[in-house]
């Protein structure tokens, strides 16, 4: 007779079973490694997604929808939507992703993080630099006269100026809505400017003008576009500079109706905004509006 009750069983030698546990164990914390690295930027997804096929490696062994969840903004409702729309199993591993599933989740972890090498699509434009450069002048003026530029309309809660229209030049919206969409993770980046109102650009827009290969630009400030360069590494930031020191001071104190505490509070302001210069991909100095502007676009529209 072969049948042995459960607690007949043969059971696993103790030597085996150790061996076994001390795998798992190693091999939970190398997943907890690879999602650490994922998520600080040290290792880039799509190296993750494609040395998942190596059954070696602990990329192989990783939850998809773990893997989604080190991107940033995604947690797991958002996670569990993406696999629907890719048609993977919530259970599925990286490593046991059929060719088609892979081919997906790369084209999407692509347009997601900006990393999209298609030849002639350009990647996501960021415009950003010190306060009063001019960098809505500049964006304005490209708006006017290209056409083929998409601009990411930004949500702010603060009030509308006169001849300022909501969809068009800002969505104004009410704090209680600005929070609703954070707490959504329906923003690409937001900040608070000047210490006042907040400003957000809705991530729907950017990723749909991705999946579409048009050129976006977004016109945001210095905070957003270090948040931007986080979450979409592939995204090009355009530093738009002022001519000279001296031009900004002017531009920002102007006649010197401010006090000596505010003037002084603004040029602080002023040297740690263009000390951010190092950090981007392209300066474009602004001394022409229309020079400034066709340089941007120039920038854009090239293929490479
Ligand atoms: P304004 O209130 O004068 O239109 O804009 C004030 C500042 O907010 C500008 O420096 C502009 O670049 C910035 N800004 C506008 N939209 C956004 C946005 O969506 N995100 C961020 N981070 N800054 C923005």
């Amino acid at each position: 007779m072969s049948e042995h009750t459960p607690a007949e069983r043969p059971a696993m030698p103790e030597v085996d079973r150790l061996a076994a546990n001390r795998a798992a164990v190693a091999a939970r914390r190398a997943r907890a490694d690879l999602k650490q690295r994922l998520r600080s930027g040290e290792l880039s997804p799509l190296k993750a997604l494609n040395d998942s096929a190596n059954p070696d490696l602990p990329e192989a062994t990783l939850r998809v929808s773990e893997y989604l969840q080190t991107f940033p903004a995604v947690g797991e409702t958002k996670a569990l939507r993406a696999l629907d729309e890719l048609g993977i199993s919530p259970r599925k591993r990286l490593g046991g992703l059929g060719r088609q599933q892979r081919q997906r989740l790369e084209e999407f972890v692509r347009v997601r993080s900006g990393v999209d090498e298609t030849p002639g699509r350009p990647p996501l434009t960021v415009l950003a630099g010190p306060t009063a450069v001019g960098k809505g002048t500049v964006a304005a003026y490209v708006r006017e006269h290209y056409p083929e530029v998409r601009h990411s309309v930004s949500v702010t809660t603060r009030p509308p100026r006169p001849g300022e229209r909501h969809g068009v030049h800002y969505f104004f919206i009410t704090d209680e809505e600005f929070d609703r969409m954070l707490a959504a993770s329906d923003l690409l980046e937001w900040a608070t400017v000047h210490n006042r109102y907040r400003y957000g650009t809705p991530r729907g827009p950017v990723l749909e003008a991705a999946l579409q290969g048009e050129p976006m630009l977004l016109e945001i400030d210095l905070q957003g576009a270090r948040q931007v360069r986080a979450s979409m590494p592939g995204a090009r930031l355009v530093f738009l500079a002022p001519p000279s020191w001296e031009e900004l001071v002017h531009r920002l104190v102007g006649r010197g109706t401010e006090g000596p505490e505010e003037r002084e509070r603004r040029l602080e302001t002023a040297r740690v905004e263009l000390a951010a210069a190092s950090e981007f991909d392209e300066v474009i100095v602004n001394d022409e509006v229309d020079l400034a502007a066709l340089h941007l676009i120039n920038l854009m529209l090239k293929s490479d």
